[in-house]
């Protein structure tokens, strides 16, 4: 294990002095998870390449070192969001294509040709652009086109996009590397949506072919569709929660043995007991039932745990659950544990297993009325990250 405060990743927690003994909340890693999950999904891939979806700062899981431990994996791809995250890679050694997803501010191009990334190219009039700025540093850029089949994001839409690709394909200084879509709807239990988007983005692929055509990389699924699509594949797919361990709805079980990556845990600092009809944290919104035992966790919604879990959450102390009780605090949070009775610097589990019990990002989410991705990517920076497993320290930084 090792902490990531010697690292320059603005994400990775505050940078303190070596062998500073950060506060005891911290968010736990296991890279060694994360390869299990690369490995279960190239083989469900069928022969397609992977594309890493690693926006968000990896989904909250630290970006450097997933992308470094991935790359170690010998993984063929990666997809961010945004120009900043690709450049942290680049800088962290990362040689491999890296296709920035969202859109092309116009300002950024420079910059996407200077460190030799994929860019997205969503109308014809930003793939101008890139070719007009391609052809100022002498350089040729690499693109992908955006089809968009219903999400109404970027892209293209179907019925131009045979036009726009031919067009694309005129003009200097640009290398068509690839094609791709994005669906609304892929995991079920409803395909209607998914079949048309499908259908539509393989007549844009056939009416390109006619004309000549075609495309290195061709790509539309992410992991709902990389489970339930098998004709999305094309020759590469576009997994990211599932590479983090985790299916794409709440009810899923694709029965690929996934690791979830990510665990959160803290301890109790303060341990005291408490009178029946005592009022608990701000407002008062709860009042203990019987005389029992509260205990106070150094953890709050200013590292990312949802408020609204105030009343509503669970934690894990040594495989049992317990109940949290009044608001939820910025920095602190109160846990009743009835009459079972513990030590300051017991272990707490907010999310990840312990025991035989487990409290997942889709259990946390579904509490939350809100979804897994969210609680994955919504830790903040002063939660200490923690890494487990070899092979994702940066060579040069
Ligand atoms: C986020 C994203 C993915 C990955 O989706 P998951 O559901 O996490 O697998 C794939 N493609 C695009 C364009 C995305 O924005």
């Amino acid at each position: 294990m090792a902490l990531m405060n010697d690292m320059h990743d603005p994400h990775a927690g505050y940078r303190l002095p070596a062998l500073f003994r950060q506060r005891p909340t911290y968010l736990h890693v296991d890279l060694d998870a994360t390869a299990h999950n690369l490995a279960q999904l190239r083989e469900r891939a069928a022969g397609a390449q992977v594309m890493a979806i690693l926006k968000a700062n990896a989904y909250g899981h630290g970006l450097l070192p997933v992308a470094l431990r991935l790359a170690h994996e010998g993984v063929d791809f990666y997809g961010v969001a945004f120009l900043e995250e690709a450049v942290q890679m680049r800088h962290a050694g990362i040689e491999s294509p890296i296709l920035i997803l969202g859109g092309l501010v116009g300002y950024q191009t420079k910059h996407f040709i200077d460190y030799h990334l994929d860019i997205t190219a969503s109308s014809l009039y930003k793939a101008q652009q890139i070719s007009e700025e391609a052809s100022r540093l002498g350089r040729t850029a690499r693109v992908h086109l955006k089809i968009d089949t219903g999400m109404n994001r970027i892209g293209v839409r179907a019925s131009g996009a045979v036009d726009f690709a031919l067009s694309v394909a005129k003009l200097p200084h640009i290398e068509l590397v690839g094609i791709f879509s994005h669906f609304v709807r892929a995991q079920g239990p409803d395909m209607s949506l998914a079949d048309e988007q499908l259908e539509q983005f393989t007549d844009v692929l056939d009416g390109c072919k006619k004309q000549g055509l075609e495309f290195p990389y061709v790509h539309m699924a992410n992991s709902s569709a990389l489970f339930n699509i098998p004709d999305a594949r094309f020759n590469m797919v576009r997994p990211g929660i599932s590479l983090a361990g985790y299916p794409p709805g709440a009810h899923l079980d694709n029965g690929l043995g996934l690791r979830p990556a990510m665990a959160m845990r803290t301890e109790i600092v303060y341990f005291k007991g408490i009178r029946k009809g005592t009022g608990v944290g701000y407002m008062h919104t709860w009042n203990a039932p019987e005389d029992g035992w509260l205990a106070t966790l150094p953890m709050g919604y200013g590292d990312g745990y949802p408020r609204i879990l105030s009343n509503r959450g669970e934690v894990l102390i040594r495989g049992k659950r317990y109940p949290i009780v009044g608001n939820i605090s910025m920095d602190q949070m109160m846990v009743f544990t009835g009459q079972d009775q513990f030590a300051v610097g017991e272990p707490v589990t907010l999310l990840g297993r312990d025991g035989d019990e487990f409290i997942g990002a889709w259990e946390l989410a579904t509490r939350a009325d809100t979804i897994a991705y969210e609680i994955l990517c919504g830790w903040t920076p002063r939660v200490p990250r923690i890494y487990e497993g070899e092979g994702w320290k940066p060579t040069t930084i």
